[in-house]
Protein backbone atom coordinates (compact mmCIF):
# COMPACT_ATOMS: atom_id res chain seq x y z
CA UNK A 1 0.00 0.00 0.00
CA UNK A 2 1.15 3.55 -0.79
CA UNK A 3 0.34 6.31 1.66
CA UNK A 4 0.52 9.33 0.19
CA UNK A 5 0.33 12.69 2.11
CA UNK A 6 -0.02 16.13 0.10
CA UNK A 7 2.13 19.00 1.24
CA UNK A 8 2.56 22.43 0.82
CA UNK A 9 6.11 22.69 -0.53
CA UNK A 10 8.18 23.33 -3.62
CA UNK A 11 9.36 20.53 -5.49
CA UNK A 12 13.32 19.80 -6.22
CA UNK A 13 13.30 16.27 -7.77
CA UNK A 14 12.69 12.77 -6.41
CA UNK A 15 15.90 11.26 -5.23
CA UNK A 16 15.15 7.90 -6.17
CA UNK A 17 12.78 6.66 -9.10
CA UNK A 18 12.04 3.21 -10.11
CA UNK A 19 13.06 1.10 -7.13
CA UNK A 20 10.83 -0.66 -5.10
CA UNK A 21 11.73 1.84 -2.01
CA UNK A 22 8.97 4.41 -1.53
CA UNK A 23 10.88 7.62 -1.71
CA UNK A 24 9.98 10.92 0.26
CA UNK A 25 10.12 13.66 -1.97
CA UNK A 26 12.44 16.37 -1.25
CA UNK A 27 11.35 19.61 -1.22
CA UNK A 28 13.56 23.06 -1.22
CA UNK A 29 14.40 25.45 -3.88
CA UNK A 30 13.68 24.90 -7.50
CA UNK A 31 16.27 23.26 -9.74
CA UNK A 32 17.12 20.85 -12.33
CA UNK A 33 18.42 17.46 -11.27
CA UNK A 34 19.88 14.70 -12.75
CA UNK A 35 16.90 12.37 -12.29
CA UNK A 36 13.89 14.06 -12.96
CA UNK A 37 12.78 17.18 -15.81
CA UNK A 38 10.39 18.94 -13.13
CA UNK A 39 11.44 22.45 -12.16
CA UNK A 40 9.44 24.66 -10.24
CA UNK A 41 5.93 24.07 -8.79
CA UNK A 42 4.01 24.71 -5.36
CA UNK A 43 2.83 21.07 -4.03
CA UNK A 44 4.81 17.66 -3.36
CA UNK A 45 3.42 14.25 -2.34
CA UNK A 46 5.07 13.92 0.80
CA UNK A 47 5.55 9.84 0.37
CA UNK A 48 6.37 8.18 3.12
CA UNK A 49 9.44 5.52 3.25
CA UNK A 50 8.06 1.60 3.19
CA UNK A 51 10.25 1.46 6.34
CA UNK A 52 12.64 3.61 8.42
CA UNK A 53 15.41 3.52 10.77
CA UNK A 54 16.36 6.14 13.27
CA UNK A 55 20.39 5.97 14.09
CA UNK A 56 20.87 8.18 17.63
CA UNK A 57 24.09 8.19 19.38
CA UNK A 58 22.37 9.15 22.22
CA UNK A 59 18.91 8.80 24.44
CA UNK A 60 16.58 11.92 23.06
CA UNK A 61 17.90 12.41 19.78
CA UNK A 62 16.01 9.90 17.79
CA UNK A 63 13.23 12.49 18.73
CA UNK A 64 14.86 15.74 18.03
CA UNK A 65 15.80 14.32 14.67
CA UNK A 66 12.49 12.85 13.58
CA UNK A 67 9.93 12.27 16.38
CA UNK A 68 7.38 13.81 13.41
CA UNK A 69 8.67 11.37 11.12
CA UNK A 70 8.36 8.48 13.41
CA UNK A 71 5.32 9.37 14.65
CA UNK A 72 3.56 9.87 10.91
CA UNK A 73 5.02 6.55 10.21
CA UNK A 74 3.40 4.85 12.74
CA UNK A 75 -0.11 6.15 12.08
CA UNK A 76 0.78 5.02 8.67
CA UNK A 77 1.43 1.67 9.77
CA UNK A 78 4.92 1.28 9.07
CA UNK A 79 7.84 0.07 10.30
CA UNK A 80 10.14 2.21 12.38
CA UNK A 81 12.99 0.97 13.94
CA UNK A 82 15.89 2.71 16.42
CA UNK A 83 19.36 2.29 17.46
CA UNK A 84 20.25 3.97 20.11
CA UNK A 85 24.50 3.82 20.03
CA UNK A 86 25.34 5.22 23.23
CA UNK A 87 23.39 5.78 26.92
CA UNK A 88 24.53 9.16 27.05
CA UNK A 89 26.17 7.89 30.23
CA UNK A 90 29.15 10.31 30.37
CA UNK A 91 31.41 9.74 32.70
CA UNK A 92 29.46 8.22 36.01
CA UNK A 93 27.46 12.09 35.66
CA UNK A 94 24.52 10.81 33.65
CA UNK A 95 22.46 7.50 34.46
CA UNK A 96 22.53 5.64 30.98
CA UNK A 97 20.19 3.45 32.07
CA UNK A 98 17.62 6.30 33.25
CA UNK A 99 17.75 7.66 30.10
CA UNK A 100 17.39 4.01 27.97
CA UNK A 101 13.97 3.98 30.15
CA UNK A 102 13.41 7.60 28.86
CA UNK A 103 13.70 7.07 25.76
CA UNK A 104 11.29 3.94 25.14
CA UNK A 105 8.81 6.18 26.67
CA UNK A 106 8.86 8.89 24.43
CA UNK A 107 9.23 6.14 21.48
CA UNK A 108 5.92 4.87 22.90
CA UNK A 109 4.11 8.17 22.88
CA UNK A 110 5.32 8.14 19.22
CA UNK A 111 3.37 4.53 18.83
CA UNK A 112 7.64 2.62 18.40
CA UNK A 113 7.29 -0.49 20.66
CA UNK A 114 10.28 -1.37 22.57
CA UNK A 115 10.77 -4.57 20.95
CA UNK A 116 11.66 -2.20 17.78
CA UNK A 117 14.33 -0.34 19.45
CA UNK A 118 17.82 -1.45 19.86
CA UNK A 119 20.28 -0.19 22.85
CA UNK A 120 24.58 -0.46 21.44
CA UNK A 121 25.42 0.55 24.83
CA UNK A 122 28.76 1.97 24.08
CA UNK A 123 30.28 4.45 26.09
CA UNK A 124 28.99 8.33 25.82
CA UNK A 125 31.65 10.77 24.31
CA UNK A 126 34.13 8.46 23.72
CA UNK A 127 33.00 7.17 19.89
CA UNK A 128 35.68 9.83 18.04
CA UNK A 129 37.88 7.84 19.72
CA UNK A 130 36.88 4.43 18.02
CA UNK A 131 39.52 2.77 15.93
CA UNK A 132 40.73 -0.81 15.13
CA UNK A 133 42.23 -1.51 18.32
CA UNK A 134 40.14 -1.38 21.27
CA UNK A 135 39.80 1.45 23.25
CA UNK A 136 40.53 1.33 27.04
CA UNK A 137 38.07 1.37 29.94
CA UNK A 138 35.81 4.13 30.65
CA UNK A 139 34.38 5.13 33.92
CA UNK A 140 30.84 3.99 33.68
CA UNK A 141 27.74 2.91 35.94
CA UNK A 142 27.12 -0.69 35.91
CA UNK A 143 23.85 -2.52 36.27
CA UNK A 144 24.80 -2.99 39.98
CA UNK A 145 24.77 0.71 40.31
CA UNK A 146 28.57 1.33 41.04
CA UNK A 147 31.20 4.01 38.25
CA UNK A 148 33.82 1.86 37.44
CA UNK A 149 35.95 1.30 34.56
CA UNK A 150 33.83 -0.73 31.75
CA UNK A 151 35.44 -1.98 28.45
CA UNK A 152 32.32 -3.61 27.00
CA UNK A 153 28.71 -2.64 25.89
CA UNK A 154 25.60 -2.65 28.62
CA UNK A 155 22.40 -2.20 28.30
CA UNK A 156 19.23 -3.03 29.90
CA UNK A 157 15.91 -1.90 27.91
CA UNK A 158 15.20 -1.88 24.33
CA UNK A 159 14.85 -5.20 22.10
CA UNK A 160 15.36 -8.60 24.61
CA UNK A 161 16.39 -6.07 27.36
CA UNK A 162 20.14 -6.27 26.62
CA UNK A 163 22.86 -4.47 24.36
CA UNK A 164 23.11 -5.46 20.82
CA UNK A 165 25.89 -7.27 20.89
CA UNK A 166 25.41 -9.61 23.49
CA UNK A 167 21.88 -10.28 22.36
CA UNK A 168 23.63 -10.93 19.06
CA UNK A 169 26.67 -12.66 20.09
CA UNK A 170 25.97 -13.88 23.73
CA UNK A 171 29.49 -11.49 24.84
CA UNK A 172 28.88 -8.10 24.86
CA UNK A 173 31.00 -5.52 22.64
CA UNK A 174 34.48 -4.43 22.91
CA UNK A 175 34.94 -0.54 22.03
CA UNK A 176 36.09 -0.18 18.44
CA UNK A 177 34.74 0.88 15.44
CA UNK A 178 34.43 -2.99 13.41
CA UNK A 179 32.11 -3.86 16.54
CA UNK A 180 30.15 -0.63 16.13
CA UNK A 181 29.91 -1.21 12.67
CA UNK A 182 28.67 -5.10 12.61
CA UNK A 183 25.91 -4.40 15.35
CA UNK A 184 24.83 -1.27 13.01
CA UNK A 185 25.02 -3.92 10.34
CA UNK A 186 22.84 -6.53 11.64
CA UNK A 187 20.40 -4.13 12.31
CA UNK A 188 19.95 -2.87 8.80
CA UNK A 189 20.17 -6.16 7.77
CA UNK A 190 17.33 -7.57 9.93
CA UNK A 191 15.26 -4.80 9.38
CA UNK A 192 16.11 -3.71 5.82
CA UNK A 193 15.51 0.07 5.77
CA UNK A 194 14.48 2.08 2.46
CA UNK A 195 15.24 5.30 4.47
CA UNK A 196 17.58 6.10 7.47
CA UNK A 197 18.03 8.44 9.53
CA UNK A 198 21.01 9.69 11.14
CA UNK A 199 23.08 12.32 12.25
CA UNK A 200 25.28 14.91 10.48
CA UNK A 201 28.93 14.74 9.39
CA UNK A 202 28.94 18.55 10.14
CA UNK A 203 27.40 18.10 13.87
CA UNK A 204 29.85 20.07 16.02
CA UNK A 205 29.14 17.09 19.00
CA UNK A 206 32.11 14.10 18.13
CA UNK A 207 29.67 11.67 19.03
CA UNK A 208 27.05 12.55 16.73
CA UNK A 209 29.82 13.22 13.58
CA UNK A 210 31.19 9.52 14.51
CA UNK A 211 27.36 8.11 14.22
CA UNK A 212 27.36 9.87 10.79
CA UNK A 213 30.30 7.84 9.69
CA UNK A 214 29.79 4.58 10.78
CA UNK A 215 26.02 4.32 9.82
CA UNK A 216 27.59 5.34 6.21
CA UNK A 217 30.34 2.10 6.60
CA UNK A 218 27.83 -0.27 7.72
CA UNK A 219 25.88 0.72 5.03
CA UNK A 220 28.58 0.33 2.40
CA UNK A 221 29.84 -3.00 4.01
CA UNK A 222 26.76 -4.30 3.29
CA UNK A 223 26.20 -2.28 -0.26
CA UNK A 224 22.32 -1.74 0.50
CA UNK A 225 21.19 1.32 -0.66
CA UNK A 226 19.09 3.62 1.30
CA UNK A 227 17.79 6.64 1.69
CA UNK A 228 20.04 8.77 3.58
CA UNK A 229 17.99 11.10 6.08
CA UNK A 230 20.67 13.41 7.59
CA UNK A 231 19.59 15.89 10.56
CA UNK A 232 21.64 18.01 12.57
CA UNK A 233 21.23 18.72 16.58
CA UNK A 234 24.42 20.57 17.63
CA UNK A 235 25.62 23.36 15.58
CA UNK A 236 26.80 26.52 17.13
CA UNK A 237 25.59 27.45 20.60
CA UNK A 238 22.08 28.04 20.05
CA UNK A 239 20.46 26.59 16.58
CA UNK A 240 17.35 25.88 16.37
CA UNK A 241 16.51 28.20 19.29
CA UNK A 242 17.82 31.23 16.50
CA UNK A 243 19.83 31.26 14.06
CA UNK A 244 23.13 32.95 15.50
CA UNK A 245 26.27 31.04 16.16
CA UNK A 246 26.70 32.07 19.40
CA UNK A 247 24.56 32.60 22.42
CA UNK A 248 22.60 34.67 24.36
CA UNK A 249 19.88 32.40 22.16
CA UNK A 250 17.37 35.20 20.22
CA UNK A 251 14.11 32.94 20.46
CA UNK A 252 12.10 31.06 23.24
CA UNK A 253 12.58 27.65 22.88
CA UNK A 254 9.47 25.63 22.02
CA UNK A 255 7.86 27.74 19.03
CA UNK A 256 5.27 25.00 17.89
CA UNK A 257 4.08 27.56 15.02
CA UNK A 258 7.37 27.81 13.32
CA UNK A 259 9.41 26.04 11.33
CA UNK A 260 12.83 24.76 12.12
CA UNK A 261 15.24 27.94 10.73
CA UNK A 262 18.05 27.95 8.64
CA UNK A 263 21.32 26.74 9.98
CA UNK A 264 23.51 29.31 11.70
CA UNK A 265 26.51 30.71 9.69
CA UNK A 266 28.86 30.15 7.95
CA UNK A 267 25.99 27.47 6.71
CA UNK A 268 23.30 29.66 6.02
CA UNK A 269 23.52 28.64 2.31
CA UNK A 270 23.07 24.72 3.00
CA UNK A 271 19.48 24.18 2.50
CA UNK A 272 18.13 21.16 3.43
CA UNK A 273 16.58 19.67 0.82
CA UNK A 274 13.66 17.89 2.66
CA UNK A 275 11.74 19.32 5.49
CA UNK A 276 8.54 16.83 6.52
CA UNK A 277 5.79 18.49 8.47
CA UNK A 278 5.50 17.40 11.79
CA UNK A 279 1.98 17.44 11.33
CA UNK A 280 1.72 14.65 8.72
CA UNK A 281 -0.71 13.57 7.30
CA UNK A 282 -1.57 17.41 6.97
CA UNK A 283 -4.87 17.10 8.24
CA UNK A 284 -3.68 16.81 11.51
CA UNK A 285 -3.94 19.63 14.02
CA UNK A 286 -0.78 21.66 14.66
CA UNK A 287 -1.32 20.51 18.70
CA UNK A 288 -1.20 16.79 17.50
CA UNK A 289 2.08 17.68 15.60
CA UNK A 290 4.62 19.50 17.50
CA UNK A 291 2.62 19.86 20.59
CA UNK A 292 2.54 15.72 20.10
CA UNK A 293 6.78 16.06 19.35
CA UNK A 294 7.19 18.61 22.64
CA UNK A 295 5.37 15.66 24.83
CA UNK A 296 8.02 13.18 23.90
CA UNK A 297 11.09 15.53 24.31
CA UNK A 298 9.19 16.51 28.14
CA UNK A 299 10.09 12.47 28.97
CA UNK A 300 13.46 13.15 28.65
CA UNK A 301 13.26 14.35 32.00
CA UNK A 302 17.14 13.87 32.80
CA UNK A 303 17.93 16.35 30.14
CA UNK A 304 15.04 19.26 30.48
CA UNK A 305 14.68 19.19 34.03
CA UNK A 306 10.72 20.67 35.68
CA UNK A 307 10.12 22.93 32.64
CA UNK A 308 10.94 21.15 29.82
CA UNK A 309 9.36 23.91 27.10
CA UNK A 310 12.26 26.22 28.33
CA UNK A 311 14.98 23.79 28.10
CA UNK A 312 16.46 23.90 24.62
CA UNK A 313 15.59 20.44 23.59
CA UNK A 314 12.32 22.05 22.92
CA UNK A 315 13.40 24.00 19.94
CA UNK A 316 13.01 20.91 18.02
CA UNK A 317 9.75 20.83 18.30
CA UNK A 318 8.65 22.52 15.50
CA UNK A 319 6.17 22.69 12.58
CA UNK A 320 8.83 20.36 10.55
CA UNK A 321 11.85 18.52 11.31
CA UNK A 322 14.64 19.43 8.19
CA UNK A 323 17.11 16.57 6.43
CA UNK A 324 20.22 16.60 4.17
CA UNK A 325 19.06 13.68 2.05
CA UNK A 326 21.62 11.07 0.09
CA UNK A 327 19.98 8.44 -1.99
CA UNK A 328 22.35 6.07 -1.44
CA UNK A 329 22.34 3.08 -4.38
CA UNK A 330 24.96 -0.10 -5.28
CA UNK A 331 27.87 0.46 -7.36
CA UNK A 332 30.96 -0.62 -8.50
CA UNK A 333 33.25 -3.03 -6.32
CA UNK A 334 30.65 -2.97 -3.30
CA UNK A 335 30.78 0.92 -2.97
CA UNK A 336 27.31 3.00 -2.32
CA UNK A 337 27.36 6.09 -4.70
CA UNK A 338 25.18 8.70 -4.21
CA UNK A 339 22.47 9.17 -7.10
CA UNK A 340 21.90 12.60 -8.56
CA UNK A 341 24.24 15.46 -7.57
CA UNK A 342 27.80 15.77 -9.68
CA UNK A 343 30.29 14.40 -8.19
CA UNK A 344 33.34 14.06 -9.26
CA UNK A 345 35.44 11.53 -7.00
CA UNK A 346 39.53 12.44 -7.79
CA UNK A 347 42.08 10.05 -6.74
CA UNK A 348 44.56 12.64 -4.42
CA UNK A 349 47.94 11.63 -4.50
CA UNK A 350 48.90 11.75 -1.14
CA UNK A 351 52.39 11.95 0.42
CA UNK A 352 52.12 9.69 3.68
CA UNK A 353 55.40 9.02 4.19
CA UNK A 354 56.38 7.99 7.48
CA UNK A 355 52.87 7.75 9.64
CA UNK A 356 51.20 10.73 11.51
CA UNK A 357 54.83 12.19 12.86
CA UNK A 358 55.95 12.58 9.07
CA UNK A 359 56.01 15.69 9.00
CA UNK A 360 55.53 16.06 5.31
CA UNK A 361 51.83 14.81 5.12
CA UNK A 362 49.77 16.23 2.58
CA UNK A 363 47.73 15.75 -0.57
CA UNK A 364 48.29 17.50 -3.98
CA UNK A 365 45.63 19.95 -4.86
CA UNK A 366 42.70 18.12 -6.80
CA UNK A 367 39.10 18.67 -8.00
CA UNK A 368 39.75 22.01 -6.27
CA UNK A 369 40.31 20.82 -2.60
CA UNK A 370 43.57 19.59 -1.05
CA UNK A 371 43.26 17.44 2.02
CA UNK A 372 46.21 18.03 4.87
CA UNK A 373 46.35 15.02 6.95
CA UNK A 374 47.86 15.40 10.32
CA UNK A 375 50.82 15.81 10.99
CA UNK A 376 51.41 15.52 14.83
CA UNK A 377 50.59 12.01 16.49
CA UNK A 378 48.64 14.27 19.73
CA UNK A 379 44.76 13.82 19.77
CA UNK A 380 42.43 14.18 18.63
CA UNK A 381 43.89 14.14 14.72
CA UNK A 382 42.14 15.97 12.40
CA UNK A 383 42.38 15.70 8.60
CA UNK A 384 41.85 19.41 6.88
CA UNK A 385 39.83 19.99 4.10
CA UNK A 386 41.08 23.51 2.31
CA UNK A 387 40.46 25.20 -1.26
CA UNK A 388 43.10 25.34 -3.74
CA UNK A 389 43.62 28.52 -2.27
CA UNK A 390 44.79 27.53 0.76
CA UNK A 391 41.00 28.05 2.54
CA UNK A 392 40.51 26.00 5.16
CA UNK A 393 36.95 24.40 4.70
CA UNK A 394 36.61 22.13 7.73
CA UNK A 395 38.07 18.63 8.77
CA UNK A 396 37.11 15.04 9.69
CA UNK A 397 38.38 13.00 12.77
CA UNK A 398 40.74 10.54 11.71
CA UNK A 399 42.27 8.35 13.94
CA UNK A 400 46.14 7.60 14.39
CA UNK A 401 45.56 3.92 12.41
CA UNK A 402 44.08 5.70 9.57
CA UNK A 403 47.56 7.70 8.43
CA UNK A 404 49.46 4.97 7.03
CA UNK A 405 52.14 4.67 4.89
CA UNK A 406 50.64 3.90 1.54
CA UNK A 407 47.20 4.41 1.99
CA UNK A 408 45.72 5.90 -0.75
CA UNK A 409 43.58 8.93 0.26
CA UNK A 410 40.50 9.82 -1.69
CA UNK A 411 38.58 13.47 -1.78
CA UNK A 412 35.13 13.03 -3.68
CA UNK A 413 33.81 16.73 -4.91
CA UNK A 414 29.64 16.77 -4.51
CA UNK A 415 28.68 20.31 -6.58
CA UNK A 416 25.61 20.36 -4.31
CA UNK A 417 23.56 23.02 -6.59
CA UNK A 418 20.60 21.68 -5.84
CA UNK A 419 20.54 22.97 -2.01
CA UNK A 420 22.07 26.20 -1.83
CA UNK A 421 25.36 26.02 -4.06
CA UNK A 422 27.19 24.25 -1.48
CA UNK A 423 30.03 21.38 -1.66
CA UNK A 424 29.93 18.51 -0.20
CA UNK A 425 33.88 17.25 0.05
CA UNK A 426 33.83 13.58 1.03
CA UNK A 427 36.90 11.96 2.29
CA UNK A 428 38.01 8.56 2.36
CA UNK A 429 40.72 6.11 2.95
CA UNK A 430 41.16 3.08 0.84
CA UNK A 431 38.46 3.38 -0.11
CA UNK A 432 36.75 3.62 3.33
CA UNK A 433 34.05 6.46 4.17
CA UNK A 434 36.13 8.60 6.48
CA UNK A 435 34.07 11.76 6.99
CA UNK A 436 32.88 14.43 4.42
CA UNK A 437 32.79 18.41 4.82
CA UNK A 438 30.67 20.87 3.51
CA UNK A 439 31.97 24.30 1.87
CA UNK A 440 29.06 26.52 2.00
CA UNK A 441 30.39 28.96 -0.05
CA UNK A 442 32.98 27.37 -2.38
CA UNK A 443 35.31 29.29 -5.11
CA UNK A 444 35.15 26.34 -7.53
CA UNK A 445 33.12 26.16 -10.52
CA UNK A 446 30.76 23.68 -11.39
CA UNK A 447 31.70 21.01 -13.66
ZN1 LIG B 1 23.30 13.59 21.14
Amino acid sequence: MTTTLVGTMAVAAALSLGCARQPLVPTTTPTTTPTTTTTTTTKTDVTLPTSLLVVAPHPDDEVLMAGGLMAAMRRAGRPVSVVIVTNGDLGCGRDGFVRESESIAALALLGVAENDVVFLGYPDGHLAQFGNHALGPVQRVGVDGVCAPASTTIARRGRHGRDAHTDRTGEAGVFTAPSLVADLRAVMERVKPAAVVVTHDIDDHPDHAAVAVFTRRALEDIGQGSLLLRSIVHLGACWPQGSQRRGPCSSAPFQPTTPMPPLPPPFGNYVPQLRVPTSLPTSLPTHDGPERKMQAIATFVSQTGPTPTTDWLASFARLDEPFFPVQLEAGPAGTLVRVGGSAVAADVRCRVDAGVDGGANGCEVDAGYRLVLPSSSSAPLRAEVVTAAGVAVGAVAVLATDVLAGARWTIGVDHRGDDGGVVEVTVRRDGVFIGLVVDPQPTTSTP
